[in-house]
């Protein structure tokens, strides 16, 4: 079901999602009461998968990354046009993110492409992102917006978009002129993650396949090993997700690889234990983080780092390698330096960036 806010029925984006569209429509004057119908569910999480809510973005579309307290950020921009997902991964922060959590897409376009305009006008390198609060290819079947995004960004020469998922709705993506601005991006985990943690999401298979048809098309490429989930004998389990990564695509096309372990905030512990009553993934060794996240304990995070990254780097030794919220302690001990000794983390990922996407 489609629910449309009054206020942007007659809204040309509005129009041609529901021309596009052959689920039921509704329009409401009052989004309180389908909050209300939500956050009453048995399941609201499921139920706010189930409907997709049209609306305006009355704040702005492009924000900071909220990053983390006491952990190395990256400095990345988030593209706020849409919130929530309709896969449903056991250890997905947005369950516990928004309140309802509710499948939302603002149709309000224009204004997020002048807000990029007034961005790209500043002629600096920006890393921006749509898969933040969402899955950035989850709409293609309503809209044609990635596509839209993708060539807006292929006009310019100083920023990149960053387009994450854990699909392969990438036939929009094919044959656009994206000049190398856009970094076609895909979640990676074992396949024993990806079939017990990952409902509805693409196979490991199909993810690799479609990395490799955007690299055919000419897109710069990016991966993300994030949450790593420590179990027994995991390593080998992600060596092998290396292995047929680099089988897949070329090394020197990527234009990033992160790693980020597993890390909750107590909330989220009880709608894992509610909605995946046969996840494990809450029961290993925790600790409180600085930022009252809970993560695995900091020697078992480095034993497993140290381990992937020289993994990776036998293989691809110039790929740019980051964590996504990691200490400087936990740099130094995997990596042998920090992100302070090369300039920071920031101009590590533009520099990459700017060599492999061409950015000015
Ligand atoms: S694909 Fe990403 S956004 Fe969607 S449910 Fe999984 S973790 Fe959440």
């Amino acid at each position: 079901m489609i629910y449309i806010e009054k206020d942007i029925e007659n809204h040309p984006e509005t129009l041609e999602i529901v021309s596009a569209s052959n689920t039921k429509i509704k329009v409401i004057k009052d989004t309180a009461k389908l909050f209300k119908q939500i956050s009453t569910a048995s399941d609201p999480i499921e139920a706010g998968k189930k409907i997709l809510l049209l609306s305006q973005n009355k704040g702005p579309f492009l924000k900071k990354c909220p990053g983390t307290k006491n952990y190395l950020c990256c400095g990345y921009k988030i593209l706020h046009l849409a919130s929530f997902c309709t896969m449903d991964c056991s250890y997905c922060i947005l369950q516990a993110y928004f309140h309802p959590p509710l499948l939302r897409y603002f149709v309000n376009t224009q204004d997020m492409e002048k807000e990029l305009d007034t961005l790209f006008a500043e002629k600096k390198i920006y890393r921006i992102g749509t898969g933040e609060f969402s899955d950035s290819l989850i709409f293609e079947k309503h809209t044609n917006i990635s596509a839209r995004l993708t060539e807006k960004f292929g006009k310019q020469n100083h920023c990149v978009l960053e387009l994450k998922t854990k699909t392969v709705n990438i036939k929009n993506q094919l044959r656009l002129n994206h000049n190398r601005k856009t970094i076609m991006s895909w979640s990676l985990n074992t396949e024993k993650v990806i079939n017990t943690e990952e409902r509805g999401t693409a196979s490991l298979e199909a993810r690799l396949n479609a990395a490799a048809q955007c690299e055919k098309q000419g897109y710069p490429l990016a991966f993300h090993f994030d949450p790593v989930i420590i179990y027994k004998d995991c390593e080998q389990d992600y060596k092998e997700v290396i292995t047929r990564l680099f089988k897949s695509v070329s090394k020197d096309n990527i234009v990033w690889i992160s790693i980020g372990t597993f890390r909750y905030i107590p909330t989220l512990k009880n709608i894992i234990e509610n909605r995946f009553k046969n996840s494990k993934i809450i029961y290993g060794e925790f600790i409180k983080g600085l930022d009252n996240k809970m993560r695995y304990f900091k020697p078992i995070r480095i034993e497993f780092y140290k381990k992937i990254i020289d993994y990776i780097k036998q293989i691809a030794p110039n790929v740019l390698i980051y964590f996504c919220m990691e200490d400087e302690q936990a740099w130094q001990k995997s990596f042998g330096f920090t992100p302070e000794q090369r300039g920071g983390l920031s101009a590590m990922l533009d520099k990459s960036a700017k060599r492999i996407c061409n950015l000015q």
